[in-house]
Parts: C-alpha cells; sequence; structure tokens
C-alpha cells in the first residue's frame, strides 16, 4: 500500500476502495490522520508514537491535498511564494491537488462502512467513548439501520484501564474509539495488542455525536459538493474557524518550514 509522509507519519494514499480491500487481511488499527492530528503529533511525542502504530491510515482532510502538493516543490523558498497561490486555486478546484491523495476519507464515512462489513461478516461491535449518550445512542442507531449486526456493547467510561477490561470481557471483533485526538490513538496503540479476540479498532473522533443524532451532519448534496466544512462551521463557528485556520494556514506553513 502506498503511503506518503508529512512530519513523518506515513498516511495512505489510496481511495475508498482500496481501504476497504484492507478489511479482514489482517488485524488492523485504522487511525485517520487530519491536519489537526498531524500538528499534535509534531508538539506531542508521546502522540507521535502512538500514531505511528498505526496500520491503516486514512487521509481525512482536504489540508492533506494541499500540504502534499506544496512539498512536491524542492526549495522552501518557491514552497513559500506558491503558498499563496496555490492556497487560492485549491479553495476553488481540487483536481491538480489530488495526485498523492486522490481521495480524502472522512472517519464517519469509513464507519458506516466499517460497520456494513462487520454485519456480512457476523463480526460484533463495540462503541466505546464521546461524552454524554452519544455512545448508546450510536449503538441504538445502527442496530436499526443494521438488523444483523451484533452489538458487543457501548460505553461513555473514560480511557483507563477499566475501559480496556470492558471491551475485553465483550470479546468484540470490531472496536470504535471515539475520545477525539490524542487520547483515542494513545489508548488504541496501548490496548490493542491486549484485545486479542479484536481483529479491527478504529478511531472516530466526533463520529458518534453525528450518529446519535447529538449534533447533525450536513445534508448528503452538501457533503457531494465538498462544502461540510461550511455547514459545520456554521453549528460551531469558534471550534471550526480555529481548526479551518490550523488546516489551511498553520499546517502549511508548518510543513513548508519544518520539512526535511
Ligand atoms: N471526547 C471524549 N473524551 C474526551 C474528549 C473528547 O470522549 O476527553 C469525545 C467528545 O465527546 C466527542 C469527540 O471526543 O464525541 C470529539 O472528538 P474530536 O473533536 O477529535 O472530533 P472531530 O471533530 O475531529 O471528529
Amino acid at each position: 500500500m502506498n503511503s506518503y509522509k508529512i512530519f513523518d507519519v506515513p498516511i495512505n494514499s489510496i481511495n475508498l476502495g482500496e481501504a476497504i480491500s484492507q478489511l479482514g487481511e489482517k488485524r488492523l488499527k485504522i487511525f485517520t490522520p487530519n491536519p489537526e492530528i498531524l500538528l499534535e503529533s509534531e508538539r506531542n511525542p508521546e502522540y507521535k508514537t502512538a500514531l505511528l502504530q498505526g496500520d491503516l491510515m486514512l487521509p481525512d482532510g482536504h489540508g492533506l491535498q494541499l500540504v502534499s502538493t506544496l512539498l512536491k516543490i524542492k526549495s522552501k523558498f518557491l514552497r513559500v511564494l506558491c503558498y499563496l497561490p496555490f492556497l487560492l486555486i485549491f479553495l476553488f478546484w481540487k483536481k491538480p491537488f489530488k495526485k498523492i491523495f486522490p481521495e480524502i476519507i472522512h472517519g464517519a464515512d469509513f464507519m458506516l462502512v466499517l460497520v456494513s462489513w462487520a454485519e456480512l461478516n457476523n463480526k460484533s461491535v463495540f462503541f466505546l467513548g464521546a461524552f454524554g449518550n452519544s455512545a448508546e445512542k450510536t449503538s441504538d442507531y445502527f442496530k436499526n439501520v443494521h438488523s444483523n449486526l451484533k452489538i458487543a456493547g457501548f460505553s461513555n467510561i473514560d480511557p483507563s484501564e477499566k475501559a480496556f477490561e470492558l471491551v475485553k470481557s465483550s470479546n468484540a471483533d470490531v472496536l470504535f474509539v471515539a475520545y477525539g485526538a490524542p487520547k483515542q490513538e494513545i489508548f488504541v496503540s496501548k490496548y490493542f495488542d491486549k484485545l486479542d479476540n479484536l481483529s479491527i479498532a478504529m478511531c472516530v473522533g466526533g463520529s458518534f455525536d453525528f450518529f446519535s443524532g447529538n449534533i447533525k451532519r450536513a445534508p448528503n448534496f452538501i457533503r457531494n459538493i465538498g462544502l461540510e466544512w461550511l455547514w459545520r462551521l456554521f453549528l460551531n463557528p469558534i471550534k471550526r474557524s480555529k481548526r479551518i485556520f490550523n488546516a489551511l494556514v498553520v499546517f502549511p506553513l508548518t510543513a513548508i518550514f519544518s520539512s526535511r
């Protein structure tokens, strides 16, 4: 599987079909590196070590396409000169930026695929993390949509030894972890090898909040035209504007100056 490194973290340059073809092949820790995750990994060595344990690294966030294209330019000086023109083109026309990452695979979308795969392959699933009742409501949601899905359990317990024991005693085959970064990847990297019943653990960030209905995801037509970010910005302007700034300004500039 091809991958491309940003801040020394290898991210798979694959499309959705290729990602799906990995399921069931071997035990997998699935992470979804996005600009914020990669920036956090530069600041936090413990987190970088955890992130490097990922087996399937799905490119989640269009900022990766912008940065991978900028980093193709050898000279740092030229990269700086190209940053603004590239950014302006990128905002309106993504096609020239898809050479390294042909497709952006959002965690919530891949979670849907993985739940269907689990149902089809008779694998049980466990929903771990997120505040409030999101894990429970996510479990209810998938039970309704996938009548043959085996639910091994759900819990909003904090990441801890107790959480590990709970998952272990459930004998789940597939684990979804929604503690947000960096907690979720650190939890999975620490306990995956000891959870020998698991075939797959996937970190899914805020996905439970969508599937539980606690936060509304953008309607399909908005997602299809690539404007989900605008929808999220509208729902949570402070958190989201910070993320967009990080993805389109802090992330590219850090990558330009720190790339070796
Ligand atoms: N979360 C949690 N424990 C924490 C911090 C966050 O369970 O200590 C959950 C939170 O309830 C939410 C998710 O993590 O469901 C948010 O993750 P993140 O902001 O990384 O999601 P993204 O917006 O990137 O998908």
